[in-house]
């Protein structure tokens, strides 16, 4: 690439602001007894999703009861390693916060009939995803 043109990309990069990269803050994860106690509440904040999703998606993908406490946090029976829930949160990230056309992080989840839609406000792009159960 000429010197030039990749200037020109850097300056555009930097003026449309997605030159930050997208970075998710980390999560808490606290194994107590039989309990696993996930805090998330940075992340969601970041992502403008509703822990209730995540908490769901958290409860099928490992199979295991959960619920939110007073604390806003994610509290799963069972023991989970700190690596096991990362993972699933990014999968949960890839699924339901990345736009899969253009990969962009800037999306908004909302809610069609019964339908969960993606809509990305990068490119416009809208999709259906998958119901959490
Ligand atoms: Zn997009």
């Amino acid at each position: 690439m000429e010197y030039e043109e990749l200037m020109k990309k850097i300056t555009n990069e930097k003026k449309s602001g997605k030159g930050d990269r997208f970075e998710p803050p980390e999560i808490d994860v606290i194994q107590q007894g039989q309990k696993t106690i996930i805090n998330a509440d940075k992340l969601m904040k970041y992502i403008n999703r509703p822990m209730t999703h995540l908490s769901k998606f958290l409860m099928h993908e490992l199979t295991a009861p959960g619920q939110i406490d007073e604390n806003s946090r994610i509290i799963i029976g069972g023991k989970f390693s700190r690596r096991v829930v990362q993972e699933k949160i990014n999968q949960y990230i890839k699924e339901y916060v990345i736009c899969k056309q253009c990969g962009s992080p800037d999306t908004k989840m909302e809610k069609v009939d019964k339908n969960d839609i993606i809509r990305c406000l990068g490119c416009g792009a809208e999709y259906p995803v998958g119901r959490v159960r």
